[in-house]
């Protein structure tokens, strides 16, 4: 069978392994139908120096699949089902686990496809405590992104930013995978969706997507229009993944007692901040990273009622390095899928 491999960093080798073995105790074997890129996709290629890690890695860390066959003393599963599966590999036992905040675990084993051996490949086995169902309306391809897109963007909008019906929310880079989700969904709870994109084709189709205004940030500062679309007010929620220079401008456009969640930094990881601004402003920040298996579940559900990932491009696994450029490339406007 095949397996996408990172033999050492920026270079990549489709490689024939053996099968696995058939599953063990609490395991099924899953056929990958389709991986989903991300942006942790092109830190596990580029070398990131902290990550602690082991090559050659099987890379993605975002699949749907099908179940190939189950292991003695699994339940609820069956062969030929849809199932994603959840890319952390958690201890399930810890208090965070217990208490259904996977993606705190305390003593995680990982992240697939970036630690540990991920999801590039055409058969594996894994815990059936991490596999989640998948309804049969629901296409593979959608569904490769519930796991870290949608479910990423779940987690920042209602469990940290607690995102409210009316409210009015920044969502900066509406044309990246996460981006357009994040204007999806904050539109399907009936907020107004202010987004920042960075040429007039994406602002077209940010707009189809339902945002209201539409800010070229190349050329205009965003923090100037969002102060006026708010009379001067400001928004409730910014949503940030870019940090950077722009981040000032995400705290300046914030009303008094504002929330921002950030789960990126793709500008630059160091800004420096007024502290003053921070507490006399009374704004909250969150730190997201991941999401839990409910946000995952949440997100099959949003997707079961057709609210769809947009696609920017698929390609074939062989070429799943020119997905990794196209997604580099600022020119993408949703997700990148891997199909096999
Ligand atoms: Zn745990």
């Amino acid at each position: 069978m095949r397996a996408l491999t990172l033999v050492a960093d920026r270079k990549l080798e489709l490689q024939d392994v053996p099968p696995p073995q058939p599953p063990g105790d609490g395991e099924v074997q899953i056929r990958v139908k389709a991986v989903a890129l991300n942006h942790l996709d092109l830190w596990g290629f580029r070398g990131m120096a902290f990550a602690k890690r082991q090559m050659p890695l099987v890379v993605g860390v975002e699949a749907s699949g099908e179940i190939a066959a189950t292991g003695p003393g699994v339940n609820g599963f069956r062969p030929g089902q849809k199932v994603v599966m959840y890319g952390g590999l958690t201890c399930g036992v810890c208090k965070a686990c217990r208490e259904g905040r996977d993606n705190l675990c305390e003593k995680v084993a990982g992240i697939m496809g970036f630690h540990v051996d991920g999801f590039a490949r055409d058969l594996l086995n894994m815990s059936a405590r991490l596999v989640i169902p998948v309804l049969e309306n629901v296409a593979d391809r959608d569904a490769a992104c519930a796991p870290i897109a949608f479910a990423t963007v779940e987690h920042m909008l209602f469990d940290n930013a607690k995102l409210q019906p009316g409210e009015t929310i920044l969502v900066q880079a509406g044309g990246s995978g996460i981006g357009t989700v994040a204007i999806k969904m904050a539109k399907a709870l009936g907020c107004t969706v202010i987004t920042t994109v960075g040429d007039d084709a994406k602002a077209e189709k940010a707009r189809a997507l339902g945002a209201d205004h539409v800010i070229n940030y190349k050329s205009e500062r965003f923090e100037t229009i969002t102060r006026k679309l708010t009379n001067k007010k400001g928004v409730d929620v910014v949503f940030e993944h870019v940090g950077g220079e722009g981040f000032n401008g995400s705290l300046l456009v914030l009303k008094r007692g504002g929330r921002l969640v950030t789960c990126g930094s793709t500008a630059g990881p160091s800004i420096q901040f007024n502290l003053m601004q921070l507490f006399q402003q009374q704004y909250k920040i969150f730190g997201s990273f991941g999401a839990t298996m409910a946000n995952i579940r949440a997100s099959l559900a949003k997707m079961a009622k057709g609210m769809t990932p947009v696609i920017d491009l698929e390609v074939p696994l062989a070429e799943f390095e020119r997905g990794l450029a196209r997604l580099e490339s600022r020119q993408v406007f949703g997700k990148v899928v891997v199909t096999f």
